[in-house]
């Protein structure tokens, strides 16, 4: 590989163990890491400059990343490639209250940004599970949803402009600062969710809203998956739609109950999990909400009366992903179907786990028909990892035969790329490598991500 230039040799991670620990994210079952690939730190927007500039005049592949909680193999190491993690670019550079934006660096912690805006009265909607963790600018390349979703929307509704480095070096600006603006074709919309795939954002300016009121949560128990199902739909068909709406499954339930008792009872097919922010109509719309789920077929229902018991009936939500750990590998998917056709997709989920011998725990984001079924398998036998994948697969197509998408708030990552083009068909596949190219012409921004990587 070629040695970097002596501006920016000083931010390489040299210590080996250190750098191998940038070459993964939190995506299991993936190849075995490279060993050759080199690891920046930047600093400062001059670092990002001077690594594209480097790496567009050699043509080598950059691999941009945040905070590595990438469920895609989007933030992966490849050989020969230079990872430029950004993370350090982690300045909330302005709140501005009466424009109602903040402008934020790419490293910030999604977290972070929602208490800067909280401190000013304000509110960021995105709220991934991995909030605590994963940057804003990981964020933006992925366009993340997460729990807030059914109310707020998806990241791309709440970036306003972009600041990105693109192959070569040069700095390029998107987008606007005003409450309006359509001059131009929406660039910003285009990098958002690009996957690092086109240059590294550098900058962001997002949409702040006045903060709502403190949430109210409630749990309906159900003793069939499709009464959950009812549940889902009886809340979105409510005139003031929940901030949060989550469906876990019985296996998902013991799981978390295995790690330690979050009060889910173990017999239940399934928990829903609900909340309200609306100002002035939290408690209101919650016994509503509880109402309906009732009459959906729910078994129990409890309401919180305050803010700390609502973050106890959260909180097995919470550990979830970590309750997961205990059971073995799995692969984690992301289908995003119809909420009409929900009952449909949690059926043939069922079908699947039986037909291929695969436990397959289902979780998510319900009220935008976004599930996480985990496909479990056992580290010491190939035989259920081969069998995983042929659920994977299965999946994926159960997904697209009912409307659905491959991937609701993921990416498409290094995992997916065998099946982007069962959803866009080859034409659309095509003229999206060609809209990459026009940005990229070398291919050197994350190869293998999204689209196969080339050869360069
Ligand atoms: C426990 C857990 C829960 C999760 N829950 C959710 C959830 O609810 N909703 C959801 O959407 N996701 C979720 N995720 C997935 C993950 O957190 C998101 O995809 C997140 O947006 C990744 O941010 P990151 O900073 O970790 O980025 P990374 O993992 O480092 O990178 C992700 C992608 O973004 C690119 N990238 C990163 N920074 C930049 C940049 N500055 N410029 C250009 N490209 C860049 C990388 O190349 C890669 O393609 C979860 C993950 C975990 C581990």
């Amino acid at each position: 590989m070629p040695s970097l230039p002596e501006q920016i040799a000083h931010r390489e991670v040299t210590d080996a163990d250190v750098r191998r620990s940038y070459a993964l994210d939190a995506t299991v079952a993936l190849a075995p890491p490279p060993d050759d690939f080199t690891v920046v730190r930047a600093r400062d927007l001059s670092d990002v400059v001077a690594v594209l500039e480097h790496a567009q005049a050699t043509g080598t592949a950059v691999v941009p990343q945040g905070a590595r909680t990438s469920r895609s193999g989007g933030a992966v190491a490849t050989e020969d490639c230079i990872v430029l993690n950004v993370e350090a670019l982690d300045a909330v550079h302005e709140v501005n209250e009466l424009e109602g934006y903040a402008v934020v660096g790419p490293g910030v912690v999604n977290a972070d940004l929602k208490r800067a805006a909280a401190s000013a009265g304000l509110f960021y909607g995105p709220d991934p599970a991995s909030w605590e963790t994963c940057t804003i600018g990981g964020n933006i390349a992925t366009n993340a949803g997460g729990l807030c979703c059914v109310k707020y929307g998806v990241t791309s509704d709440w970036v306003k402009a972009l600041q990105v480095v693109l192959p070569g070096g040069e700095v390029m600006r998107t987008g606007h600062r005003t409450a309006k603006g359509v001059a131009g074709y929406d660039l910003t919309g285009l990098f958002v969710g690009s996957e690092g795939t086109l240059g590294v954002v550098t900058e962001a300016v997002v949409r702040l809203e006045p903060a709502p009121d403190p949430a109210l949560t409630a749990l309906a128990v159900f003793d069939s998956l499709d009464a959950a199902v009812a549940g889902i739909v009886a809340l979105r068909r409510d005139p003031h739609r929940p901030c949060l709406l989550e469906i876990i499954d019985r296996t998902s339930v013991r799981a978390i109950q295995a790690f330690g008792d979050f009060g889910f009872p173990d017999d239940c097919a399934a928990v829903l999990l609900v909340q309200s922010d609306r100002p002035g109509h939290v408690a209101d719309d919650v016994a509503r909400y509880a109402g309906l789920l009732e009459s959906a077929g729910a078994t129990d229902v409890a309401v919180a009366d305050d803010a700390q018991e609502s973050e106890a009936l959260l909180a097995g939500r919470r550990v979830m992903s970590t309750a997961f750990e205990a059971m073995g590998g799995r692969l984690a998917e992301d289908m995003c179907v119809p909420i009409g056709r929900l009952a449909e997709f949690v059926r043939g989920i069922e079908a699947i786990s039986e037909r291929r011998a695969v436990l397959i725990p289902v979780s998510g984001h319900g009220g935008d028909g976004n599930l996480h079924p985990s496909i479990v398998y056992s580290h010491d036998d190939p035989d259920s990892l081969a069998r995983a994948w042929e659920a994977f697969d299965d999946l994926i197509r159960l997904g697209l035969s009912l409307d659905g998408t491959i991937t609701g708030e993921h990416g498409i990552g290094s995992v997916k790329v065998p099946w982007l083009g069962l959803e866009l068909g080859d034409a659309e596949l095509d003229r999206q490598r060609r809209l990459k190219a026009v940005f990229d012409p070398l291919g050197i921004m994350n190869p293998g991500k999204v689209f196969p990587a080339a050869p360069r």
